[in-house]
């Protein structure tokens, strides 16, 4: 039996979630900012319409949404974080195998039936996560992730094919290939394409018919694996787990200058805390850590402070890494500056699962007491339950004005139904 390759994704998936968990909302013009309420990084379909620009600074335009009546929302990562989660649970029992590859997007290896018609599977899987979710998602299916990724471009942007095109039943493969623009093919970075346009190669079907030697020679193997994927040839495998990460960083920007230290503690204390329990999540210790704050960019009193320490044994536990990231706190902090961000990176990390014993000395762990801690925050949201170093008023804390209910992850945030 034929296998089949499909890239899923999620439409505008921030702007879908805001619309799905608030139907007063649904089919009206949405952004969605970053963090401290800086950029528009999601539109609705709605709001595209509009021609309103990603990346937008949202104090340039908030005028503009306001008499074009746009609803604006700041980022919920939690709330994304969520549907991702359960998105990809729906797609994990509709395919063979998924490598969920971002947040929004995985890949499904599928078993072709008999008659090799994979259409009624797309329309259906979609329908599905309609209907659970209320998240439009476009399909996208081929011999490999290289068409199948062409195939979801298509499936997004041509109306006829309603989200979800098979590019392998298409007799004329050719004509698809030729209205991909080399820059939109899966895995053609910059450089490359900008070499490609010098050589007059601009889309896909003149990337897989040229002279392979060619390829070779200026991009090495990974531009040779590009042309075969396209040509129909799996050269790039299926990785159902991601590989464990070496290093973590959690920093966030404040919503106003910095000066005090006891604010400065507060802010890496709550990163701390986030590090921790990542870590946790991930099976991982850290044996480094690093602490650090900057300075508002180009200007002449301009700063970036960094400290590192070790951590011996290597460690998940948040009062451990938090006694370490305090001291250096102390050390990095200066009242002439005036922080707008600060971080913590913890790197060197290891698995829990081969740790190396001491011989000397009995690492002090609080493992049933973080475990329960993180329990109880994952059940009733986060920071139920933290630390008092990270303090209870938060004045410095980025700036979320228009944010959405934790809708799917908070008890108390679950919308009300009134029938
Ligand atoms: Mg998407």
């Amino acid at each position: 039996m034929r296998r089949a390759t499909a890239l899923i994704d999620g439409n505008n998936f921030y702007a879908s979630c805001e619309q799905s968990i608030d139907p007063s909302v649904a089919g009206r013009p949405l952004v969605v900012l970053s963090n401290n309420d800086g950029c528009i990084i999601a539109r609705s379909a709605e709001a595209r319409a509009l021609d309103i620009a990603m990346g937008t600074p949202y104090f340039k335009v908030h005028k503009k949404l306001e008499s074009l009546n746009v609803i604006v929302r700041s980022s919920n990562y939690a709330l994304y974080a969520d549907m991702s989660k359960r998105l990809m649970n729906i797609l994990r029992t509709s395919s063979e195998q998924l490598e969920v590859y971002s947040i929004d997007e995985a890949f499904a290896l599928l078993k072709r039936p008999s008659n090799g018609n994979l259409r009624p599977w797309a329309h259906q899987l979609r329908a599905q996560v309609y209907r659970s979710l209320g998240i439009p998602i476009a399909i996208g299916i081929g011999e490999t992730k290289c068409q199948a990724k062409l195939a979801n471009h298509a499936a997004k942007s041509v109306a006829s094919l309603c989200g979800a095109f098979d590019l392998s039943a298409e007799t004329d493969k050719d004509s698809w290939l030729e209205k991909v623009a080399i820059e939109d093919v899966w895995g053609i970075g910059q450089k490359l394409s900008k070499w490609c346009r010098l050589h007059n190669i601009n889309t896909a079907r003149q990337f897989r018919d040229m002279p392979s030697g060619k390829i070779l020679s200026k991009y090495g193997i990974k531009g040779l694996r590009i042309q075969r994927e396209l040509l129909g040839y799996e050269c790039i495998p299926f990785t159902q787990k991601p590989l464990p990460k070496k290093e973590m960083c959690v920093s966030r920007s404040f919503c106003r200058p910095i000066h005090q230290l006891s604010e400065l503690r507060q802010a890496v204390a709550s990163h701390v805390i986030r590090g921790g329990e990542k870590l946790r999540q991930h099976s991982q210790v850290a044996s480094t850590l690093t602490v650090f704050a900057r300075t508002r960019e180009l200007r002449p009193s301009s700063c970036k402070q960094a400290v590192t320490t070790q951590i011996n044994p290597p460690s998940n536990d948040t009062s451990v890494l938090l006694d370490a990231a305090l001291l250096l706190t102390e050390q990095i902090f200066d009242p002439s500056y005036a922080f707008i961000k600060a971080g913590v990176l913890m790197q060197n990390l290891d698995t829990t699962k081969f740790m190396q014993q001491q011989l000397f000395s009995v690492p002090k762990t609080n493992e049933r007491l973080l475990s329960t801690i993180d329990e109880l925050n994952s059940q009733y949201g986060q920071n139920t339950i933290t630390w008092a170093a990270s303090g209870l008023e938060k004045p410095w804390e980025m700036r979320r004005n228009r944010l959405s209910p934790a809708a799917t992850s908070r008890f108390k945030e679950i919308p009300i139904a009134h029938a």
